[in-house]
């Protein structure tokens, strides 16, 4: 018989699980499934011998299982390739900031959008996550830290996939995230990137939770985006504009615009003029990101000085732009390297 998978059920959903014993039981559970690190019910060594061999029965509890850990040198960067119960694997990055740890995650295994400099793309896409595998991957980097005597902060949507394109788990996963009887994460405390899926971003607002909002832009203007970002052709960037001036205005909170830096693609300062143009009068800040060069990809590295000069013509024409700190290049933090060279 299949057994069904406890992990990434809502205490109610426990609830209705579990409705021959006392309610008290799925709160129990819950604890011990998303804060005490049971990986089974032999675990939960406050449950009786008997009742922990009846759930066994019934019910299992899935959670990623690592596969390879990397860590920077300067030890400020752990990746994760963890593997799901059908083999297929995503890469979790624990970023070591000093306003705490951040966790980064894969919403998707690889990416349907086919940006140009990403590789996390290369082979498409094979599935969404589940709310349950996605907040397992947050888990499991908060079970890691425990050893430590330490948590996870912050969480940034950031890793392989389109978040916005898997909206129903990511949302499933992002309400149960901040349930006290998981990490109680604020909403405050989360990032979510998009490429720019407009009516997600619209749906996104309707649902009044006050997470920020980081767009990959990367083009000024829409030749260059569609060159590099196919999605540009099905919401073109003055579409994407409007999205993220919406969520500003609708949510009261700073949009990020995400601008990769490439070698001689959209770093000169006709660039940076455009992109200060179309970002005028916008509750918005922009991160500046060094490309992480790919093998499989053909883009260069900005000089230092395109990149100096980028971030002081935006500063100087009242756009708040900062240069991404980088993370871990030498551990193939870049999306999709790790998983890549796995497969
Ligand atoms: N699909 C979402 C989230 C995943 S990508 C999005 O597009 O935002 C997360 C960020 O990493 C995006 O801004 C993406 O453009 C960027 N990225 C992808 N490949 C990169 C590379 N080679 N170097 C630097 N950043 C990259």
């Amino acid at each position: 018989m299949n057994k069904k998978n406890l992990f990434g059920l809502t205490l109610t959903e426990l609830e209705n699980e579990l409705s021959n014993l006392p309610k008290f039981r799925a709160k129990q559970i819950a604890a011990w499934i998303y804060q005490r690190g049971a990986k089974n019910f032999e675990d939960m060594t406050d449950l009786s011998k008997n009742l922990r061999a009846d759930l066994n029965e019934k019910f299992e509890i899935q959670t990623p299982q690592l596969v390879k850990k990397l860590v920077s040198k300067d030890r400020l960067t752990t990746k994760f390739l963890l593997k799901f119960n059908d083999g297929a694997a995503v890469e979790t990055v624990l970023m070591r900031h000093d306003y705490g740890n951040s966790v980064c995650i894969s919403t998707q295994v690889g990416c349907a959008m086919g940006c140009k400099f990403c590789a996390s793309t290369l082979n498409g896409m094979q599935r969404n996550l589940t709310a349950g595998e996605m907040l397992g991957e947050i888990i499991f980097v908060n079970d890691f830290l425990k050893t430590e005597n330490q948590k996870v902060d912050t969480l940034v949507i950031m890793g392989t996939g389109e978040p916005l394109t898997n909206f129903d788990n990511l949302l499933k996963m992002l309400k149960l995230l901040h349930e006290n009887y998981t990490l109680g994460m604020s909403y405050r405390k989360i990032t979510i990137s998009t490429c720019g899926i407009v009516p997600a971003i619209k749906n996104l607002i309707a649902e009044k939770i006050p997470v920020t909002l980081s767009i990959s832009l990367h083009a000024p203007n829409n030749k260059l985006r569609s060159e590099i970002m196919p999605i540009n052709s099905a919401f073109p960037l003055n579409e994407v504009l409007k999205a993220g001036e919406l969520y500003a205005q609708e949510t009261g909170r700073r949009v990020t615009y995400e601008y990769i830096l490439i070698g001689g693609v959209n770093d000169t300062e006709e660039h940076a003029r455009q992109l200060a143009k179309i970002l005028d009068g916008q509750l918005c800040n922009v991160n500046l990101i060094p490309i992480n060069p790919v093998d499989e990809r053909n883009f260069q590295r900005p000089t230092h000085n395109a990149i100096q000069k980028f971030f002081h013509f935006l500063n100087s024409h009242n756009i708040n732009a900062t240069i991404r700190k980088e993370f871990g290049d030498e551990i193939n933090a870049a999306c999709g390297q790790l998983r890549n060279q796995n497969l």
